[in-house]
């Protein structure tokens, strides 16, 4: 997932990018308001992480933004451990859930994994003819044996087996895989693709190139 972090805090956005970096995500930083009012409204995020006490705009303000605008974007929030009331308040803007500080980055990890799940299937194990993709543990294997993918392709990997059968465009791939700054281009994509190709193959995983469009992980044959 690409999540945005709008905190103040400098150490502890720190922590939390490298926590989330660490587990297969790819993380942008903003530490006021206004900078992640202005980041949500222009870019493709799957997940924000928000902090209500923000310099230049409050987290809370952000957020009635966001919903004002009619983004379903899945916002979780961070108060203070005597911010009952900013808490409520978030819930009833539109928050899908909310930790207290100081929390423990297992937890917050656990909570991005529930919202990832939200609106998708239920279970962890996402799977595909031989395949299996376990969300939680970022384990792929083919029948049972486990497959060495990089961050990156498991990041793309997730993102072609929750479209299946479908196409995924090379920018969205971009958008949902990299961070800002990161000079990533369509061709790069098509390299970790041809790779994540290459590694699938044995079981049967096929992932059609859409020339000049994208790529489409095709449904698996049913025996
Ligand atoms: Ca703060």
């Amino acid at each position: 997932m690409r999540i945005l972090v709008a905190e103040d805090d400098a150490s502890l956005a720190d922590g939390l990018r490298h926590s989330l970096r660490h587990a297969g995500h790819a993380v942008d930083l903003v530490m006021t308001g206004a900078e992640a009012d202005s980041a949500v409204a222009s870019n493709e995020f799957d997940l924000l992480i928000l902090d209500l006490g923000l310099p230049k705009m409050s987290g809370l303000e952000v957020l009635r933004r966001l919903r004002a605008r009619q983004s379903r974007l899945p916002v979780l929030i961070l108060t203070a451990k005597d911010g009952v009331d900013d808490r409520v308040r978030g819930l009833d803007l539109g928050a899908d859930d909310y930790l207290v500080k100081p929390f423990v980055l297992a937890e917050l990890e656990a909570r991005v994994r529930a919202l990832a799940r939200r609106g998708q299937s239920d279970s962890a194990v996402l799977s595909h003819g031989s395949l299996s993709y376990d969300t939680v543990g970022m384990v792929a294997s083919i029948e049972g044996e486990v497959v060495e993918l990089s961050a990156r392709e498991l990041a793309l990997l997730k993102i072609l087996l929750e479209r299946a059968g479908r196409m995924v465009s090379k920018e969205h791939l971009v958008d949902h895989v990299c961070e800002w700054g990161e000079e990533v281009s369509t061709n790069a994509i098509e390299v970790y693709i041809h790779r994540l190709r290459k590694k699938l193959e044995r079981g049967g995983v096929k992932i059609v190139t859409i020339r000049g469009l994208g790529y489409c992980l095709e449904r698996p044959r049913v025996n």
